[in-house]
């Protein structure tokens, strides 16, 4: 039973910083090792797509859509009230008209978005990495590790020990 510490912002062995943002998701192995002193932890940032269902943004325009709905609120929100100001007192927040941009892109991409889940772009996208991760999880030292660590690894991948 090998039991692996996890980092939570740095790593739990020399205390170097582990980068990246905190709030960040990536998809590939949690297991990672410290750049400055060797030692291995999990990055609970990372995901091993293949142990858990598909997302229903892969399928589903949904979420995407609802996000594009969010941004155009907000995106309006903003617009208006400098606007208003503009007309009422002849000034404006310049950092609202960042957050009009910011809403503008995010709905672009949240729309890029939903054309890729008509056009299979998105799905494919997902297989890709869902395939790395079952190729990762075929290492059977790997799956066991990750198993020990309460990470829910089928038995298909256990079984040749
Ligand atoms: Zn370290």
């Amino acid at each position: 039973m090998e039991k692996i510490k996890h980092a939570h912002g740095f790593c739990p062995h020399c205390g170097k910083a582990v980068g990246g943002a905190a709030q960040a998701r990536y998809e590939g192995s949690p297991l990672r090792t410290c750049k400055k002193c060797g030692g291995t932890y999990l990055d609970d940032r990372y995901s091993e797509v293949a142990l858990y269902g598909e997302p229903e943004n892969v399928h589903s325009v949904m979420p995407w859509l609802k996000g594009a709905g969010i941004l155009l609120v907000l995106g309006l929100a903003a617009a208006g009230f400098n606007v208003a100001l503009l007309y009422f007192e002849n000034s404006y927040y310049p950092m609202l008209w960042v957050l009009v941009v910011c809403s503008g892109i995010g709905i672009l991409y949240e729309l890029w978005q939903v054309i890729g889940v008509k056009t299979g772009r998105v799905a494919r996208a997902y297989e890709k990495k869902r395939q790395a991760s079952v190729a990762r999880l075929q290492d059977p030292d790997y799956a066991r590790l990750l198993a020990e660590n309460d990470y829910p690894v089928p038995g298909e991948y256990l079984k040749n020990e």
